[in-house]
């Protein structure tokens, strides 16, 4: 399976983390009871069809990115920023 990155461009799936579908959409309230943030963090449903996925673009621009796909098919509708990319910190202690 490949990702188009709207930063980067067609990548292959084993560049980005995987963080699930319900964290979009489902997010508990701040002050919610621990069962409904029990609920968010452990269960998880397994759709067979279309489904928004949250997807972090790991070994690349570092991006978090939305991305609807059909999980029967492997068909990618979309692929959505959800917040801008993050730069790798500089490392320190090294010379080149
Ligand atoms: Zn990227």
């Amino acid at each position: 399976m490949r990702l188009t990155c709207p930063h980067c461009g067609p990548r292959d799936r084993r560049e980005f983390y995987y963080a699930g579908a319900d964290v979009l959409l489902n997010r508990p309230a701040a002050d919610a009871p621990p069962e409904a943030w029990d609920a968010y963090l452990h269960l998880r449903d397994n759709p067979a069809g279309l489904t928004r996925d949250l997807w972090y673009h790991e070994t690349g621009c570092g991006a978090w990115l939305a991305v609807t796909r059909d999980t029967v098919t492997h068909r990618i509708d979309r692929v959505e920023p959800v917040a801008a990319p993050v730069p790798a910190p500089a490392r320190k202690g090294r010379r080149a």
